[in-house]
């Protein structure tokens, strides 16, 4: 891709300078639209729900399938707006305020109660026909807002079944992710860019950064890229465990990098401005990555192996990797990714953030929690309203600083880097 693309950074301070030529014509008459009908915009048709589930395949264990007899949901209208048109609504010039002072050194603004890097909750709620605003799930709008103006990235994941249909199920998921969003546009926005992540919480808002885990949606076109950034996707997790178009999940390692595919997608969602995460991705593949790359990446939910010898942990020559480039890596609540001599608990999730501190990457982790892709939970947690009693507990292991660093303040820098 040359240099003269145009190209609209993700998390750029100065949205105006990097949105897509068209945007702003675009953007006044949606908004003419918008006003004209009254309604929010329907610009995508449905898209064929999935039929009955008979099979609950948990995210983030291919081993673990748990027979349920559920009913997915027949509603979920396709009725949405793509995520540059969500932007419009609220499309206020940003304003100088003491956040600019507080970048850099692990301080997000104060209503930002946490960012989270990854939850499953999109593809839990359609199985289970559930809602995004208030159910009985790890997250919900509802809880998130306990938290003042959180950010959390919700992932579009697939079941195997889904995957030969990878793409017109990853547009159904984000229908339904987008007419959630839509309905409670009061209370929760899309967030594309740091700007909108600023502005979000001086309204107190939630700020929904939209995911996709495992590129299989890419059906091994570039140009589904620049759809899935259309509509609002700004980080991509290269590969779910299975192999994909792209390299090697670690459920299908036999030590191939990335394949040819791979490093051209590596070099669009840098182009574009999605952030690229490792988090699921085979060893070879990360080191393949570290040698392409130009911007810093992501780990998005995954601890540290050294502690939790699982394949989905980083060895620790990775997370400083990680951390040279200015990454960022997400704690994972998961219990088998944490547990430390058979025991999952907070204690063991201390002495993970203990030891990435230790060999120098307590600047770069955040939370991965990963809720809604596993259960049980870890002893003491039950949902996204634990995350109030983490902090208290890193704070009593360590302070609060750290504390509030590894809540929000390390994610937001990273944001910030990543704008740069
Ligand atoms: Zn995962």
């Amino acid at each position: 891709m040359g240099d003269n693309v145009p190209v609209a950074r993700f998390l750029c301070r100065h949205k105006t300078e990097n949105r897509p030529l068209s945007y702003r014509p675009l953007s006044y008459m949606i908004l003419t639209f918008l006003l004209a009908v009254g309604a929010v915009g329907c610009v995508y048709n449905e898209i064929t729900p999935p039929q009955a589930e008979m099979e609950i395949q948990i995210n983030d264990d291919a081993a673990l399938q748990v027979i349920e007899a559920e009913e997915t949901g027949e509603g979920n209208p396709g009725a949405i707006v793509s995520g540059t048109e969500m932007q419009v609504i609220d499309d206020m010039e940003p304003q100088e305020t003491e956040m600019e002072d507080r970048r850099h050194d692990g301080t997000a603004p104060p209503a930002i109660g946490f960012i989270d890097a990854h939850a499953d909750t999109i593809s839990r709620a359609l199985r289970m026909d559930r809602n995004l605003f208030s159910n009985d799930l790890h997250v919900d709008f509802e809880r998130l807002l306990e938290f003042g103006a959180p950010v959390q990235v919700f992932a579009v994941w697939l079941e195997d079944r889904y995957v030969n249909n990878a793409y017109e199920s990853a547009n159904h998921q984000i229908d339904f992710f987008g007419s959630e969003i839509a309905k409670h546009s009061d209370i929760i926005e899309i967030a594309l860019t740091l700007e909108d992540i600023e502005r979000n919480a001086r309204n107190n808002k939630i700020s929904a950064i939209l995911s996709i885990e495992g590129a299989e949606p890419l059906e091994g076109k570039l140009e589904n890229l620049d759809h899935f950034y259309n509509r609002g996707v700004r980080i991509v997790t290269l590969t779910w465990n299975r192999e994909n178009e792209l390299g090697y999940g670690v459920g299908a390692d036999r030590g191939d990098g990335l394949k040819p595919f791979g490093v051209e997608c590596v070099k669009r969602m840098e182009e574009l401005g999605i952030i690229i995460d490792v988090s699921h991705l085979n060893e070879a593949g990360f080191w393949d990555l570290c040698n392409i790359s130009s911007r810093p990446f992501m780990a998005s939910h995954s601890n540290a192996y050294s502690l939790t010898p699982n394949r989905r942990n980083l060895k620790d020559d990775q997370i400083k990797a990680i951390a040279e480039r200015g990454g960022i890596i997400g704690i994972n609540l998961y219990p088998e990714f944490h547990k430390v001599n058979g025991n999952a608990s907070s204690g063991s999730l201390m002495e993970h953030i203990s030891h990435f501190i230790s060999i120098g990457a307590g600047a770069n982790l955040g939370l991965g929690c990963d809720l809604d892709g596993f259960d049980p939970m870890p002893e003491g947690f039950t949902d996204v309203s634990s995350l109030m009693m983490l902090a208290d507990e890193i704070t009593d292991a360590f302070d609060e600083e750290t504390s509030q660093k590894i809540m929000s303040g390390n994610f937001f820098d990273f944001f910030v880097r990543y704008a740069q």
